[in-house]
């Protein structure tokens, strides 16, 4: 498979070039040249098939072989998922006549991001001992990210993990999610500032070019086109569970950058084509915005109870505005500019009509996450996480109309105890493997806001 830039200026490359650049040349992101099919007959078989086996048939096509063989890849595979503590690894929960629970959380960090970055941490180890080559992964997490990317890299060959979080700015669950893991290979590092200065700090060492040669710097984040793959297997899972092809499925999807749901769009393309797709977003509602009237236009970022969804810049939404520009990268590039520019995406009613009526988009503000955490637990007994409880909030904005909801649950509600205790009165609790994460020993260096600070220290780390 070979895979393209959304903005069509850089070169055309394989799954092991992309896995290891990350962003494009030109800026753009990677996606498939073109979809790989699976058929109403495929879809079927996967009712009754294992996780890891559809993971292969789904993500196959996507790799080369020279990548990695079959033997090599389904042995990777089923690693990745053996980690997970269901059996089903995505099991589906019904909470009523047409909605179902999918939950994400069950594997080490309990947050769906799991899926993709203990694939991403196998896939870059196997890769870089086939080059024999050595890489540097930086980045900068307000939480689930963080947590997931150290948990996936600890302890792996020929490669140096480097998270940077703003001191005091992440919750005791998820700093210590991170703190706690002691490989030697991992490096925390506790920023006096914000995310965005943490941000900045990244984007400071990627920009210094020497010194980027020098670390062979590498990046988890989420528009690495092999996190989307990842993600597109529970799409086909859940949906072939409730009786695709031939049952109308609606996914709902609680949305930050738009990776998740970009996944489901991919499934679609893929052959789900009865699938429709419900983004979820809190208070910070640009994408809800944009599928109801066109209008995506930026507003400053107010926090929320579901942290990992307050975003205004969704990064993964580049790769369906190349469809709905036709898959022409110029005019993506151009649009992107402007909206940088100005603060609001040219054209966009023209877009959302583009989009079809695969999409569509619903808030849940604040009070409306409360009552959905309250109400569920009421109604069903089962204790939601604050982004599960905006997609649940979707769910009760929309008229039933003879499709099976699904709901995606991103994260366990443990991870986010302050906000289920506030609506239930109940405080979740960890599951057994992190029963003990308080009274572990943490790790942590806490640098000043400062660019050479953390150069220096990156560079006696690495060596
Ligand atoms: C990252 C995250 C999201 C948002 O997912 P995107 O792929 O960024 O849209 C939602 N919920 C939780 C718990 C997350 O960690």
């Amino acid at each position: 498979m070979r895979y393209i830039s959304t903005r069509g200026a850089a070169p055309a490359l394989g799954f092991e070039d992309v896995v290891l650049t990350g962003l494009a040349r030109d800026g753009g992101l990677y996606i498939p040249k073109q979809w790989s099919p699976v058929s109403p007959g495929d879809i079927r078989a996967f009712a009754g098939a294992n996780y890891a086996d559809t993971a292969y048939r789904v993500m196959r096509p996507y790799i080369e072989e020279a990548c990695i063989g079959d033997a090599a890849l389904r042995t990777l595979i089923g690693e990745t998922y053996g980690v997970f503590d269901d059996a089903a690894v995505a099991p589906l929960r019904q909470l009523d006549g047409e909605t179902w629970l999918l939950e994400l959380f069950h594997g080490p960090t309990l947050a769906f991001k799991d899926f993709a970055l203990q694939f991403l941490g196998r896939m870059f180890e196997h890769i870089l001992a086939k080059h024999d080559r050595r890489i540097t992964i930086v980045g900068a997490t307000s939480g689930d990210t963080g947590s997931a990317a150290i948990e996936a890299c600890q302890g792996r060959e020929n490669l140096d993990i480097f998270m940077l979080h703003p001191a005091g700015r992440v919750s005791d669950v998820q700093r210590r999610q991170m703190t706690t893991v002691l490989a030697a290979n991992v490096h925390n590092i506790a920023i006096s500032g914000t995310f965005d200065d943490c941000q900045d700090l990244v984007k400071g060492m990627f920009n210094d070019q020497p010194f980027r040669d020098a670390m062979s710097l590498s990046a988890v984040n989420s528009i690495n086109w092999a996190r989307v793959m990842a993600q597109i297997v529970y799409y086909f899972t859940a949906a072939a569970q409730l009786g695709a092809p031939g049952q109308r499925i609606s996914f709902v999807v609680p949305t930050g950058n738009f990776g998740n749901v970009y996944a489901g769009y991919a499934a679609h393309k893929m052959g789900l084509t009865d699938a429709k797709l419900i983004v979820a977003t809190n208070q910070n509602d640009i994408l809800t915005r944009f599928f109801e009237a066109g209008d995506m236009s930026l507003a400053p970022v107010r926090p929320s109870f579901s942290p990992s969804m307050d975003i205004q810049i969704s990064s993964n939404f580049e790769r369906l505005l190349f469809d709905l520009f036709e898959r022409d990268g110029a005019a993506v590039a151009d649009a992107i500019g402007k909206f940088r520019e100005t603060g609001t995406l040219p054209d966009g009613e023209k877009l959302r009509a583009a989009a079809g009526s695969v999409f569509s988009g619903f808030r849940t503000v604040e009070a409306e996450t409360l009552a959905a955490i309250r109400e569920t637990y009421q109604t069903s007994g089962v204790l939601v996480d604050p982004h599960t409880a905006v997609g649940l909030g979707a769910v009760r904005q929309i008229s039933a109309n003879g499709s099976r909801r699904i709901v995606l649950a991103t994260a366990h509600p443990a991870k986010f105890p302050e906000a289920v205790e506030q609506a239930t009165g109940i405080r979740p609790t960890l599951p057994a493997h992190l029963a003990d994460l308080f009274d572990r020993e943490e790790r942590c260096e806490t640098l000043a806001n400062d660019l050479a600070a953390v150069q220096t220290y990156v560079r006696d780390k690495v060596q």
